[in-house]
């Protein structure tokens, strides 16, 4: 598989305890426009921006995937949305935005997630594993802005 969801069969076959693209985000070591941190969390763009503005929100502790969160991290979940409502604004993103689309063209996504069942397209709105195509195994939320979003999702 090519593009974005053959990236995500290979990253699901190689999770690991390696430190993901984005703890090297955290520590400076690979580079990133970085919007807003605080010692939960770090918000930079998206390299790849699916919308005039796109950025990720992700904890600074490693959480991999959604399914993996506890009752533990109740509270540093709704802390990612607030801070992601709270860069939206600052983005200047007045007039609304998507948060937890996912990056993958519906067309694509829909072939490895739900092959027979979803006619139009449908997206999950966090990826998660393989399924999901999440890419990077560092749980994180997705903002898209800056144009006028379809529903459903695409
Ligand atoms: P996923 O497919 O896992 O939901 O999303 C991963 C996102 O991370 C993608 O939108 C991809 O463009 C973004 N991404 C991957 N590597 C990098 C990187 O090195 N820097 C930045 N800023 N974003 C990245």
């Amino acid at each position: 598989q090519d593009g974005e969801v053959g990236k995500a069969q290979r990253a699901a076959a190689e999770v690991s305890t390696e430190p993901t693209i984005f703890s090297r985000i955290i520590d400076r070591s690979v580079p990133a426009t970085i919007l807003y941190e605080d010692d939960e969390c770090l918000v930079f763009r998206d390299v790849a921006p699916q919308a005039p503005v796109h950025f990720l929100v992700i904890p600074k502790c490693p959480i991999p995937r959604l399914s993996r969160v506890g009752p533990q991290d109740t509270q540093l979940l709704g802390h990612l949305m607030v801070v992601a409502a709270r860069t939206a604004q600052a983005e200047g993103l007045s007039d609304g935005y998507r948060l937890g689309e996912s990056c993958v063209p519906p067309h694509v996504a829909l072939r490895v997630t739900l092959p027979a069942l979803i006619p139009a397209p449908l997206l999950a709105v966090i990826n998660d594993g393989k399924h999901g195509a999440q890419s990077v195994y560092h749980l994180h939320l997705h903002v898209l802005g800056g144009r006028q979003m379809s529903w459903p999702p695409g």
